[in-house]
């Protein structure tokens, strides 16, 4: 086989990686949200809570901008006091100072009343949260194995792009062409290696002229899918070697 073919039939094992570690990395989030099952509720509830506490929060804020307003308020009235001229003047200032004091106190009060309902709430989310930690802690070996694997497959990923790269450059454009045409149509893997009379692409047989055409070319196109077909001789029995068994060696000292 020539180093071309070769070349592209390596270039196809990768774009194939390529596509399969896509398919998994694509679940995985389905994968994890259905481990994580377990922990909706509580964090459904975490949420509640939290919406309930940020609600008071903006509610005990608005006040506190109210009271920086009405202190200012309090201390031009109080000023304007010194410089009055007529009692009737006095009088209406005194009122003002007044009702801004009352203000002032109820406002200062809801804030108690307010910070007193948030309370209970906090205590909850506290306990809400340590159950959402416990329960994590029971998942976490899944979510652990869950996050290897998808870090594994993207790993293979990238590394499969490095080599596919690398490959582009030593297949003839031609032969790239007509391989990225069948990438462009899903057909992956595109480039096979074949050795009898059947097409595992589409799992056809391939008829014995069109095959014999395959192999005294060394490649070919598969009648059915179109896919790149390159033949390689079946290993005969003698080729494949038994494992030796290994010798112990001589230790010298
Ligand atoms: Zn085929």
């Amino acid at each position: 086989m020539t180093q071309e073919s070769e070349a592209l039939l390596q270039l196809s094992k990768e774009d194939q990686i390529i596509q399969q570690s896509a398919r998994k990395l694509e679940k995985i989030p389905q994968e994890r949200n259905l481990i994580r099952k377990p922990l909706h509720s509580v964090e459904t509830y975490l949420t509640e809570l939290s919406k309930k506490v940020e609600k008071i929060q903006r509610q005990i804020t608005l006040r506190e901008r109210l009271i920086a307003i009405e202190k200012k308020k309090l201390d031009r009235s109080n000023k304007r006091m010194m410089t009055v001229s007529n009692q009737k003047e006095f009088s209406a200032m005194q009122k003002e100072v007044d009702e801004t004091t009352r203000i002032l106190r109820r406002t200062e009060d809801q804030i108690l009343d307010l910070e007193e309902k948030a309370l209970p709430l906090q205590a909850e989310i506290t306990q809400a949260n340590k159950e959402l930690a416990d329960k994590t802690k029971d998942l976490q070996g899944d979510l652990d194995e869950l996050d290897g694997r998808e870090k594994e497959l993207q790993t293979r990923s990238t590394q499969a792009q490095a080599q596919r790269e690398k490959l582009l450059t030593q297949v003839p454009q031609k032969l790239l062409g007509a391989y990225q045409a069948l990438v462009a149509r899903k057909i992956v893997p595109a480039a096979i290696e074949v050795s009898t009379a059947s097409c595992y692409g589409c799992a056809m047989a391939i008829r014995p002229q069109v095959f014999n055409d395959i192999m005294r070319a060394g490649s070919g196109v598969c009648p059915t899918c179109r896919r790149l077909i390159f033949y390689k001789a079946p290993e005969s029995k003698e080729e494949k070697e038994e494992p030796k068994a290994k010798q112990k060696k001589a230790v010298s000292t």
